[in-house]
């Protein structure tokens, strides 16, 4: 039977609606290639470093890198301006895009995706993402910057080479605003402290969980095997957190997106990190979204911010569970920890 779900995050509904498909079969999920440009190598891969702007950080041994971070070629956001808005009539508004649009080359490793790097690769990652953010924050005219890692063309990468991107704002976005006032408004408590909570006591919707973080597939999902990472550490910003939770969160994330793969297949998927806005402290609570496309956003979804869901969250969580572990390395269980630095070099 269909049900309507609220998104506390977003305060948008969903309608879960699981009666046409019941196997992950039932999808056709297709990843296809990123076309690329063969008459050129791959800017990211080594040894192609001069056709990037020369690297912000750079993160590995002397004389090779692990992770590399460079400046976007085409930035979106670019310049120190604030955000100053001018009206050029009444329905004629318009505002500068001062900020920073920056390339995080998650590997040298041309072929690899987040769910193959190796844990000291993850952490590295996560290390250069938070001194990124750490970076953009000193910025005055930065408000926000947004994380994210689009795997395959449906996902919107256009380069094939494992990267992320970094977008520093002079504003504070839509989805961010409605988040943290989604957070002021809910009562008495943490809203994702909550979910955490009510997550772990029904257990039907978990599908990782360590000393540090958990995984589910939410209870109010939008589309199928949508899955959120949460921090078990109540903390605002992503880049003030410790590092123990940053690189439990990396490998929560690796571990998922290896189960997600052996459940659909090589499905395209967009990595969001959500961190409060900068010079705002409470209430917020980072976390981190994984939305794969499965399915196609249509009409509906567009002229109503309406999702339907054709998974159940709780039989996607299932699947998820019960996929083999995609690393021998995975199968050990609770984990330590690592714990000291992890600042790149
Ligand atoms: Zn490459
Ligand atoms: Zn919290
Ligand atoms: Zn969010």
């Amino acid at each position: 039977m269909n049900q309507l779900r609220l998104d506390p995050l977003s305060g948008r509904w969903v309608v879960v609606s699981p009666g046409r498909f019941d196997r992950p079969s039932a999808f056709v999920v297709r990843h296809e290639p990123v076309q690329q440009d063969t008459s050129r190598p791959c800017p990211f891969c080594p040894g192609n470093e001069e056709a990037t702007p020369p690297a912000l950080e750079t993160y590995g041994p002397t004389g090779a890198w692990l992770v590399r971070v460079v400046p976007n070629l085409y930035p979106a956001f670019e310049g120190d301006e604030p955000f100053v808005v001018a009206n050029r009539g009444p329905v004629f508004t318009q505002a500068s895009a001062g900020g920073i649009h920056e390339v995080l080359v998650l590997s040298p490793d041309h072929d690899a995706t987040w769910a193959m790097i190796s844990d000291e690769q993850t952490r590295l990652v996560m290390a250069a993402l938070r001194d990124r953010l750490e970076e953009h924050a000193q910025r005055p005219n930065l408000r926000y910057s947004q994380a994210i890692v689009n795997s395959g063309r449906e996902a919107g990468a256009s380069i094939e080479h494992p990267h992320g991107q970094l977008l520093g704002m002079s504003f504070v976005p839509r989805e961010l605003a409605e988040e943290h006032a989604r957070f002021a408004r809910f009562a008495g408590s943490c809203l994702l402290c909550t979910t955490v909570e009510a997550e772990e006591g029904a257990g039907h919707r978990l599908i990782y969980a360590d000393d540090r973080a958990i995984v589910v597939c939410p209870f109010w999902s939008a589309v199928p095997y949508e899955m959120l990472v949460i921090p078990r550490r109540h903390h605002a910003h992503l880049y003030r957190s410790p590092t123990a939770d940053l690189v439990s969160v990396g490998r929560a994330l690796k571990e998922t997106l290896g189960r997600l793969a052996e459940v659909i297949g090589d499905v395209a998927y967009n990595i969001v990190f959500h961190s409060a806005p900068y010079r705002i402290n409470e209430p917020y609570h980072w976390h981190v979204h994984v939305w794969p496309k499965a399915t196609t956003v249509a009409g509906f979804e567009m002229g109503t911010g309406v999702a339907i869901n054709v998974v159940a969250p709780e039989i996607a969580a299932q699947q998820l569970r019960e996929a083999p572990l995609p690393h021998a390395d995975a199968l050990r269980g609770p984990r330590e920890v690592a714990t000291g630095t992890i600042r790149g070099s």
